[in-house]
């Protein structure tokens, strides 16, 4: 199955509200597939369809940590109905590569969503696996994690992001200008 592409701040797709998903068919169960894949193979624990450009209600986690381990779950239409303490945790993104920063969130959640196969999930999180969807489920609603930094470390941490994408964009170019000249 391919990679998806990843989608990167500053794009739009990243600050629009997404649409609920309507009708899981074959479609969107092929869509979820791809998207897990693309999350394995960017080393990620999560990921939302914004950041692979389709602004639907359908994340993908797996915060399984142990070699071989999987803990893959497909949510759709994810809502969290309660919420429990505070925690904080250094996150990172696969939209914004290079950065991470300490986000305060809730410790305890209460979710309820769809599977792929139009089943009902209802069920507690907490630690890592809570942390993932509250990232992810901010996705969908148009918000990233720096949005929940505070204005002064959220400056911070975008001037170094906008740093580092800078300098990637010159090493592009820069192997395209080499290719070119067969070096
Ligand atoms: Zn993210």
């Amino acid at each position: 199955m391919a990679r998806l592409p990843l989608v990167l701040y500053p794009d739009t797709i990243l600050r629009t509200q997404c649409a609920d998903v309507t009708d899981i068919d074959q479609t969107l169960v092929d869509f979820g597939h791809a998207m897990a894949e693309t999350m394995y193979l960017s080393n990620g624990i999560g990921l939302a369809a914004p950041q692979v450009a389709r602004n639907i209600r359908l994340i993908t986690v797996d915060v399984a940590r142990a070699e071989g381990e999987t803990a893959l779950m497909h949510l759709v239409n994810p809502v969290i109905v309660d919420s429990h303490g505070r925690t904080t945790y250094e996150e990172g993104c696969l939209s914004f590569p290079g950065i991470s920063a300490e986000v305060r969130r809730k410790d305890q959640i209460h979710v309820q969503a769809y599977d792929l196969q139009g089943a009902e999930l209802d069920f507690d999180a907490d630690g890592l696996l809570s942390i993932c969807i509250q990232h992810e489920l901010d996705h969908l609603n148009g918000v990233t994690f720096v949005d929940r930094l505070s204005p002064v470390k959220k400056k911070l941490v975008l001037r170094q992001y906008l740093k580092i994408r800078e300098e990637d964009q010159e090493d592009e170019s820069l192997a395209a200008i080499r290719a070119v000249h067969g070096e």
